[in-house]
């Protein structure tokens, strides 16, 4: 198994050290894993500070990658949090440095968290979904260099603050915006990630779900990833194989692995 998406204690929201990430990865029999830790310039929120030293961070997953090497691939990586405004300077930080991937996330829309439940105040559902997907397309139209769009399909994760009184809202009433949000996505040569910790969240699903997905493949998306999101050891390869199981059922044979910022494709196993 391995798992594209890993949090440690470089990230604001996680209080594992990367050790005891990696022996939550031996454990679990990862054969290789990407820290891919959270840097979201002006996140917006005075209460958590999603920026840490890169050159720390990569010395310390360099001295990880060795003592371990007999035991785990541990490869280098970003999750960067987007913002439309931030391209320089993100593209400044990806240039400057050494990573073996990049996933370029969406964590704010209009400069608004979904995380605390205010972007989706006094909002249609519809709107909501909407704004966001249009978010996403402006951050693809201004930044790309990125390997694959971390969980398209975040929004739905936050599903429990929105406006309840129009429930029925399915992929059909936003299918316009996510079909150009996808397109562009192939059309750049980039990938998704299939992320697993939709399962974790209470949406027994994986980000994106399997509707879009399949409107990925029919439009000739062939480039992914899967990874946990794991923020605790346990974490870690969690329901990869749940995963898996559903992209071969929807005909997909080979997944992507990246490594100094090259897709390579391998079979699914
Ligand atoms: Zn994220
Ligand atoms: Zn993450």
């Amino acid at each position: 198994m391995h798992d594209f998406h890993v949090h440690s204690s470089y990230s604001a929201d996680c209080k594992y050290c990367m050790e005891t990430m990696i022996k939550g990865a031996i454990k679990a029999d990862a054969k290789s894993i990407v820290f891919t830790d959270h840097i979201d310039y002006e996140y917006g929120s005075p209460d958590i500070n999603f920026v840490f030293e890169i050159k720390d961070y990569l010395k310390d997953i360099m001295r990880l990658r060795n003592k371990y090497k007999n035991d785990v691939q541990i490869l280098s990586g970003l999750e960067i949090g987007m913002q439309p405004y931030l391209n320089e300077k993100n593209n400044k930080l990806v240039q400057n440095h050494e990573f073996d991937f990049i996933i370029m996330s969406t964590h704010l829309v209009e400069g608004v968290e979904l995380h605390g439940g205010d972007f989706f105040k006094n909002k249609k559902k519809i709107d909501a979904f909407e704004q966001y997907y249009n978010e996403v397309l402006l951050n693809l139209n201004s930044f790309s260099n990125f390997d694959v769009v971390g969980h398209l399909n975040l929004i739905d994760r936050y599903i429990n603050f929105m406006d309840k009184s129009n429930d029925s809202l399915d992929i059909g009433d936003y299918r316009d915006i996510l079909k150009k949000v996808l397109e562009k996505i192939i059309s750049m040569g980039k990938g998704i990630e299939i992320n697993t910790s939709g399962y974790r969240y209470g949406i027994s699903s994986c980000l994106p779900n399997i509707e879009i997905i399949k409107l990925y493949k029919e439009l000739g998306g062939e480039i992914f990833t899967i990874g946990s999101d794991a923020h605790t050891p346990s974490d870690i390869g969690h329901n990869f194989d749940v995963a898996k199981a559903l992209l071969k059922e929807l005909g997909y044979t080979h997944m992507s692995m990246f490594k100094n910022r090259r897709n390579n494709f391998i079979k699914i196993d």
